[in-house]
């Protein structure tokens, strides 16, 4: 047992037991070694079933779109990537600084492929950290992919899509992953409109895919739980990294939830905006 799990589950006991929260979300085991699972900690003896491995890849933030306005504090055990959810979800207005114990986690990456390019090992919110800093790295190859991808033709581009969103089974786990996708009710469940068709046809597939991204916008924090947790193997996150990169050709250096104050690149409007598009 790693000394960081013990002192997770020892400050998890106390922070119960004296009522500072009156739960807590952190990872716990599964039957499976290389697997573990999203856990909710609400009694002190059921500290020790909380784990720090390898294996802690799922994102915790998106927890508290489901408790935004809870009884007591939430404790919530946050890597780098958590806490940039939870800075952009105080933003946003979809959580309350106040309300929130964090247990920062210094994370030098999980067995997740999206670690590879993290520039944000380190917690950026926090009310105490366990475990030692970790080195932050800018990732030269942040948009290597996208780059390439931008240099294929039109139709090129459209044929690839094309054939990954007939793969879409439409399940929504995407949307139902991301800590940036906040909406109550989202456009996609609201059958009386039917914004988002039923069926599953490449068009529908692709309008659905395309007003997630749109949905996202600047909220987007790089987790990779999008593309993760899609059981047909979409490489969706090519589309949020697209839009990011787009952000940054005309705004400059962007990267959301650094810090709760950040600005919205997309949702605040300033007389000296670029504005040659209109
Ligand atoms: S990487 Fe995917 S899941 Fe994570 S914030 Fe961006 S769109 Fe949401
Ligand atoms: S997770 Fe994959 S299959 Fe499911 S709706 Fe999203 S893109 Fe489609």
């Amino acid at each position: 047992m790693s000394n960081v799990q013990e002192q997770i589950r020892d400050r998890v006991r106390a922070l119960l037991a004296d009522g500072t929260v009156s739960y807590f979300i952190g990872w716990g085991a599964t039957r499976f070694e290389d697997k573990t699972m999203p856990i909710f900690v609400t009694k002190p003896e059921d500290a020790d079933k909380l784990v720090w491995n390898k294996y802690c890849i799922n994102g915790t933030a998106k927890y508290l779109l489901d408790d935004r306005y809870p009884d007591g504090k939430i404790g919530i055990l946050a890597r780098g990537c958590d806490t940039r959810a939870i800075n952009r979800m105080i933003k946003d207005k979809q959580a309350v600084r106040e309300n929130l114990y964090i247990i920062g986690l210094p994370c030098d990456g999980k067995e997740n492929k999206v670690c590879e390019g993290c520039q944000h090992k380190n917690p950026l919110v926090y009310d105490e950290i366990i475990g030692e800093l970790v080195e932050d790295k800018k990732n030269p190859e942040r948009f290597k992919d996208i780059i390439e991808f931008e240099a294929l033709t039109p139709d090129e581009r459209y044929e690839y899509w094309a054939v990954q969103y007939d793969k879409c089974i439409h399940c929504y786990a995407c949307r139902n992953a991301c800590p940036a996708c906040s909406c109550k009710e989202c456009y996609a469940d609201q059958a009386r409109e039917a914004w988002d068709g039923k069926q599953n046809n490449r068009n529908s597939n692709q309008v659905y895919g395309l007003t997630r991204v749109y949905h996202v916008g600047d909220r987007c924090i790089e987790c990779g739980e999008c593309e993760r947790v899609c059981p047909m193997g979409l490489p969706i996150m090519r589309q949020t990294k697209k839009m990011l990169k787009d952000i940054e050709d005309l705004f400059g250096e962007y990267e959301c939830g650094l810090s709760a104050e950040d600005e919205h690149v997309l949702g605040e409007f300033d007389l000296s905006d670029r504005d040659e598009f209109m």
